[in-house]
């Protein structure tokens, strides 16, 4: 499980609306597939660890994968249809699907055809992977984070003069790296008009842009392009300005 975990990891950030789902499949305790959820619309994990074994599965093999599997057709077919069309006699499974309207259904079916189902096993981890997901699926609202940059005294800047960043190298990325995460970033009209941020997640993958939120109780005429001034955007994002209650 803790390979499945590192292999959903790999589509960090890049499958929303989708959950990160890692798969392994291992014959006689070794590993001898894999597959992870790259992108919306894309082959689920199971699928793709299935698909990367290239034939039936041994009568000892064990599929792990972080995630309930899915029961129901979305963008592709219900993943329990294809384990059990492979054969596969055990799976072992990290979190449940959190959809109320799905969870526990998958491993209900998996169990009455037969299959051996181990649940939990690194369930925080892996339900933690999906904070975001998790929230929206169970709440139907948007997580939202707020990033604030402070001593441990409270102050936000260095003393006039001293320059400008409290923050160093190693939080910076750690930032964009939770950046990458969230489909939208938001600041104040403040913000924008003195910093003229990018708003963009910048890591080893490249540069993202989510869509960008100028927040801003007089929008639009205060928006950055209204002044003359551009969002310093590398990609297709857009601005979008939104009045706040007063
Ligand atoms: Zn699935």
């Amino acid at each position: 499980m803790r390979r499945a975990l590192e292999l959903a990891r790999q589509a960090w950030g890049r499958t929303h609306p989708n959950p990160m789902v890692g798969a392994v499949i291992t014959e006689g305790g070794k590993v001898v597939a894999e597959g992870f959820h790259t992108k919306a619309g894309e082959p689920h994990a199971e699928v793709m660890a299935l698909r990367a074994l290239g034939r039936k599965p041994a009568a000892d093999a064990v599929l792990h994968v972080t995630l309930e599997p899915c029961c129901t057709h979305g963008r592709t077919p219900p993943c329990v249809d294809a384990i059990l069309a492979s054969g596969l006699r055990t799976v072992v499974v990290g979190a449940r699907d959190p959809n109320p309207a799905h969870v526990g259904h998958g491993l209900d079916l998996l169990r009455a055809k037969g299959v051996a189902v181990v649940e939990g096993v690194l369930g925080e981890e892996c339900a933690a992977l999906n904070l975001i997901f998790n929230h929206w699926i169970v709440r139907g609202t948007p997580l939202l984070a707020l990033k604030v940059a402070s001593t441990l005294d409270g102050k936000l800047t260095l003393p006039a003069g001293q320059g400008r960043a409290i923050t160093g190298p190693e939080s910076q990325a750690y930032v964009h790296r939770l950046r990458r995460l969230y489909p939208a970033i938001a600041v104040s009209a403040d913000t924008a008009l003195a910093d003229n941020p990018r708003l963009t997640a910048r890591g080893d993958d490249g540069e993202t842009c989510p869509v960008r939120f100028v927040l801003d109780s007089a929008a639009p005429p205060r928006s950055p392009t209204s002044r003359g001034t551009r969002p310093r955007a590398s990609r297709s994002g857009r601005w979008s300005a939104t009045k706040l209650p007063s």
